[in-house]
């Protein structure tokens, strides 16, 4: 195998060493321990370190300028990743991973604070922009030749070459992830074998607390290190309150320390553009605390609440063994908005979707590996907002809509047959109001009549959309076609809170396609005036 970085040719030369042992000296400033304060120059600062940050540093990066990338959490290193889940969380997750919407549902956000972002706890599922999203943006939204099927493939082509995309191997499928092949097919949903980006997959189950053999193609083992390697350098536990705007230009980004008492002020000037790609939730509130103005800021925020559930087999199942997440559908993304999807838990998670109490859930946690976990992925159409609270926190408002509920409770109806149909003698609905365990495939017809009441649902929150879209003039986006804020032309948003709606597949593709893309058009254009 070959590839075109030298640092990941060190570890695919030597499985013992990751990418993220060899950093150029100098190239990573921990603002936890650096003398401060800290003011320096570039030619572009990039807000975020994940999906979209990386890429967007890389290609710069690789275009000749000098950049410099501003991530708030720490950078874990392949060898600190430890399996369990309490510490891991503390450490990669943002507020360890309770942050939760308010509306009428519960529904924790899920997001990474690390280096490398939330790609360090993601799946590693890579899927293009499905076309009709495209072409839903360029007429509905009137993004019209901005972005296009035939703009975005060689970013993807890329990407996936880059990053090694390929399906999961037999070597690697594991128990829950066959069991669903088998049964989805058999009715009917055309499963899949995930796509993901990984390089010697081990099969450990472990995505979620950060791949431990750097096998996982996250932007901390792959575009984070290569932007290192040709001359960017990271500034990590490094805050950004607000970028600095003066005659209608970003000049730059100003923020504090993390992990120390004495703050410092850390200032990092951008000659040429901020490139601001910190995610849904805090991108909007950064543009915010800077002083952008727009009506629609904060709003059309949207996502894909997942909805999961249990069942417990005769057979070994063996979900700690596998992909972490390897295969699915998408047959129903159109008619019901929903893709199912294989996940495995860590196994300190599972008491969490256990039913029962005393005797009966320890008997159960120690049966795990009788257990099956597949879920419902929601393509919602409900739309939330974003603002910042008065304490300063980000504060995301959200309630699925009654149609969304349908679609939902029809996929939990799917999930729930095939379950009994592949011998489950129990099934966990994870519904209030249905009995916790069901026992016999008539029970189904339960599920079929749950309530619609968002909060009977347990669900997660880990897409994340819209809040600072894109449109071609302010009255009707933040963000113009060139990914610029409208009136700061050197002020660029290159992750998914430009996208006017949500996919209805994984984002990672998308997202780190939409900022690649833009980050050739920032590349390519004449600087703008000072
Ligand atoms: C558990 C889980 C599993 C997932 N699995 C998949 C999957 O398999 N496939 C897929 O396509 N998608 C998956 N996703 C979603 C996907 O990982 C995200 O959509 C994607 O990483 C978002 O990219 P981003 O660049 O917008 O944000 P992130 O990757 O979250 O990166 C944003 C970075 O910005 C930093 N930041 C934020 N604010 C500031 C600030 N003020 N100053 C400095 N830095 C800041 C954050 O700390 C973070 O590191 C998953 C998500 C979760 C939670
Ligand atoms: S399942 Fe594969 S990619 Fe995920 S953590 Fe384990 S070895 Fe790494």
């Amino acid at each position: 195998m070959t590839s075109p970085y030298p640092l990941d040719e060190a570890r695919l030369n030597n499985p013992q060493r990751f990418a993220d042992d060899d950093l150029p000296e100098g190239s990573v400033i921990d603002c936890a321990a650096a003398q401060l304060p800290i003011d320096e120059a570039y030619d572009f600062v990039v807000i975020g370190s994940g999906a979209s940050g990386a890429v967007a540093a890389h290609e710069l990066t690789s275009a000749g300028f000098s950049v410099a990338i501003a991530e708030e959490g720490p950078y874990v290193r392949t060898r600190e990743f430890k399996k369990e889940v309490g510490s891991a969380f503390l450490k990669l997750f943002r507020d360890g991973s309770f942050q939760a919407l308010e509306g009428r549902v519960f529904m924790p956000v899920i997001q990474g604070r690390c280096v490398g972002g939330t790609t360090v706890v993601n799946s590693a599922i890579a899927w293009r922009t499905p076309e009709d999203v495209v072409d839903e943006w360029a007429t509905q939204f009137g993004l019209g030749d901005a972005i296009t099927m035939r703009a975005l493939e060689p970013h993807f082509e890329a990407l996936e070459h880059d990053l090694n995309v390929h399906a999961v191997v037999d070597e690697v499928l594991g128990g829950n992830n066959a069991l669903f092949m088998k049964q989805a097919g058999a009715v009917g949903l055309y499963p899949t074998r995930i796509k993901r980006y990984e390089r010697g997959c081990k099969g450990s189950s472990q995505c979620l607390t950060g791949c431990p053999t750097a096998a996982k193609q996250g932007m901390n083992v792959t575009y984070v290190p290569w932007t290192l390697a040709l001359g960017g350098r990271l500034f990590c536990n490094y805050r950004v309150e607000r970028i600095e705007l003066a005659g209608g230009r970003a000049v730059g980004v100003i923020g504090s320390a993390q992990s120390r008492r004495d703050k410092g002020t850390i200032r990092l000037r951008a000659k040429r553009g901020v490139i601001l790609a910190a995610s849904t939730v805090q991108s909007p509130n950064i543009l915010r605390r800077s002083g952008v103005c727009n009506r629609h800021l904060g709003q059309h925020f949207q996502t894909h609440p997942g909805c999961g559930m249990g069942a417990v087999l005769d057979q070994d199942i063996n979900m700690y063994f596998g992909a972490t997440q390897g295969a699915e559908s998408i047959h129903l993304r159109a008619s019901e908005r929903i893709k199912f999807e294989t996940i495995s838990m860590n196994p300190e998670l599972v008491p969490v979707r256990c039913p029962g109490l005393g005797v009966d859930l320890v008997r159960r946690i120690g049966n795990a590996r009788h257990l099956a976990i597949w879920v419902t992925i929601l393509r919602s159409q409900a739309e939330g907002t974003v603002s910042q609270g008065w304490t300063g926190r980000d504060r995301v408002v959200f309630s699925p809509t009654k149609r969304d509920m349908e679609h939902v409770r029809a996929g939990q109806v799917y999930l729930a047959r095939m379950m009994f149909d592949a011998g489950a003698r129990e099934v966990w609905p994870g519904i209030y109001g249905l009995p916790p365990v069901l026992t016999s495939p008539d029970q189904v017809k339960l599920v079929e009549e749950a309530p619609l009441e968002p909060r009977a649902y347990t669900f997660i929150a880990s897409h994340l959309f819209g809040a600072a879209r894109m449109a071609r003039t302010a009255t009707g986006g933040v963000v113009d076609t060139t990914f610029a804020v409208h009136g700061v032309p050197n002020l660029f948003v290159v992750d998914s809170s430009v996208f006017p709606t949500n996919l209805g597949v994984n984002p990672q593709h998308s997202i780190m396609a939409m900022s690649r893309l833009a980050s050739h058009r920032i590349a390519d254009a004449p600087p703008t005036l000072a």
